[in-house]
């Protein structure tokens, strides 16, 4: 059932015209030099050409394709923009990549019931777009959000800086239209309560793995009447942590918190020149607070105490909309601008309980030194979810498996802390190797039960999230296939 014809033996030209009769011959890319584009994702340290790139613009088309697929047993990956940071949109070898970029239609808008109909391929930030000029707003938003497809979010359950108060993806998705690893298509629902099983729950954070979402249902949020941004920063990060903790302890959940490290401060102002971050403090927080008016003012007191009685050295207040968007800009933009001061930087996305923050923070830093690498942190601290940004150089020999040696040990700091080895940007071929740190073999089992479920002759994203070889699922499914045998499900 899992044998794959081998590359050298399968002939791509009848397959390329079946394609081509699918979705026309500008639906369909095979010169090397255009594959190149699709090679990597948003880490782009592991590369791996596929051997052929599909356009397709509906959920027929899709669904031919992966028909195709199946037939031919013609591995398969999902791609969207490609900003995924963990390896997930990474083709694997002799596959089809199969890209969103033109399922790029808002399907519907329904204000009454709050709900948005789209292609995976619309851009995370176009949702907010079509709606804000009549007071809603989409409230998961990566940083990444000009460039990222709401396929993507889904597939890796991403958050961003709204997500402590409203919740990431997962929270706004309310039903999917799936095209399945057979071809088959299926609708989760589009309505706040579903009977049966929860299949859009399941769904979310799946990586590509369970099939490829086609059409996907959110749910729109009212705008708050009023929104605040407080800036407060200090001389000792360890006081900006215990901030963090204190807000939440009083009750307040800001609609966002975050943390950046001077380095962070830094590089951004060397970058962006946002000009509002103060260079020689050691941690900035920005907390957004909103709501209503009457509550957004009561909080922003609540807060200001807090900030000063851990030693904050100045608080800045900003109302009004182009003070607040210059502060999250510089927040936001801070990976791309570790780009532009470090030949290439390794991003990770590790979660630790809040009260660890400053701790964990210093053994990171010291992990640093003891490897002879600079880490920028920049973190989603009101949900505890760390990004230590490694600056390295992947022209010198041997730093890259340097640089993943100290990842991996941050990743494993983060879960003896109590945490774990993703707080959004998923597990993909980057951290299967660490999921054994986190979950039990029989954890692992029922997780690739599932999957095979769905995907059973694994051809939907192979390779990604679980540890291969010896803790591999294809060797733990085989043996849960023989218990189930005679249940007709395979
Ligand atoms: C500068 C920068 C900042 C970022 N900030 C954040 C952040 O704040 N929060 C956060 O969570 N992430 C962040 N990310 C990571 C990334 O943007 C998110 O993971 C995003 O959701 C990926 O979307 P994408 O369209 O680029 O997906 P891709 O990278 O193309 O794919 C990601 C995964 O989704 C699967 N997939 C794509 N489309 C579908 C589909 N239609 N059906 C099924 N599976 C599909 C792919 O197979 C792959 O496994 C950031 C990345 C960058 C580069």
């Amino acid at each position: 059932m899992f044998t794959q014809i081998k590359p050298e033996t399968r002939n791509w030209k009848p397959i390329i015209q079946e394609l081509e009769q699918i979705l026309g011959k500008n639906g369909v890319i095979r010169r090397k030099e255009e594959l190149l584009t699709y090679e990597c994702d948003g880490l782009p340290v592991y590369r791996q050409k596929p051997a052929i790139v599909v356009l397709p613009r509906t959920t027929e088309e899709v669904s031919e394709i992966i028909k195709l697929c199946d037939r031919q047993e013609i591995p398969w990956v999902a791609r969207g923009a490609g900003t995924g940071l963990s390896g997930g949109a990474l083709p694997v070898e002799n596959c089809i990549l199969i890209v969103t970029a033109r399922m790029n239609r808002i399907l519907s808008i329904d204000y009454d019931n709050q709900r948005i109909v789209v292609q995976p391929g619309v851009i995370n930030n176009w949702v907010t777009q079509a709606v804000s000029g009549s007071g809603f707003f989409y409230a998961p938003d990566p940083s990444s959000q000009t460039v990222c497809s709401i396929g993507g979010n889904i597939a890796e359950n991403s958050g961003g800086v709204h997500c402590l108060k409203y919740g990431a993806t997962t929270n706004h998705v309310l039903g999917l239209k799936i095209v399945l690893p057979d071809g088959s298509i299926i609708d989760t629902g589009g309505i706040p309560e579903m009977p049966g099983y929860d299949l859009t729950g399941l769904f979310v954070g799946s990586e590509g793995t369970l099939g490829l979402a086609t059409e996907i249902t959110l749910k729109i949020l009212k705008t708050p009447e009023k929104i605040c941004v407080v800036l407060a920063d200090f001389t000792n990060i360890e006081n900006a942590g215990s901030t963090v903790t204190d807000i939440i302890q009083a009750g307040i959940i800001p609609a966002g918190l975050e943390i950046m490290d001077n380095l962070a401060i830094n590089i951004v102002e060397e970058v962006m020149n946002i000009g509002c971050y103060p260079r020689d403090a050691e941690a900035i927080l920005l907390i957004e607070l909103d709501g209503m008016p009457i509550e957004v003012e009561k909080n922003k007191e609540k807060v200001a105490e807090i900030c000063n009685k851990n030693g904050a050295r100045n608080l800045t207040f900003a109302n009004d909309p182009d003070t607040r968007l210059k502060l999250w800009k510089g927040r936001k933009a801070t990976f791309g601008a570790a780009g532009k001061m470090s030949p290439d930087y390794f991003v990770q996305d590790g979660v630790i309980p809040r009260t660890q923050l400053a701790p964990v923070l210093k053994q990171i830093n010291r992990l640093g030194v003891e490897y002879g690498y600079k880490i920028v942190n920049v973190f989603h601290a009101g949900d505890g979810n760390l990004h230590p940004v490694i600056l390295f150089d992947n022209n010198i020999p041997g730093d890259l498996e340097k640089v993943e040696a100290l990842g991996g040990e941050i990743l494993k700091l983060c879960v003896k802390a109590g945490g774990s080895i993703s707080g959004e940007h998923g597990i993909g071929s980057d951290k299967k190797c660490y999921m054994s740190d986190m979950f039990t073999e029989t954890d692992l089992e029922t997780m690739q039960y599932i999957r095979s479920i769905f995907n059973p002759k694994q051809l939907a994203n192979p390779s990604k999230i679980f540890p291969t070889p010896r803790t591999c699922g294809e060797t733990s499914n085989t043996f849960k296939k023989e218990q189930f045998k005679d249940m007709e499900l395979f």
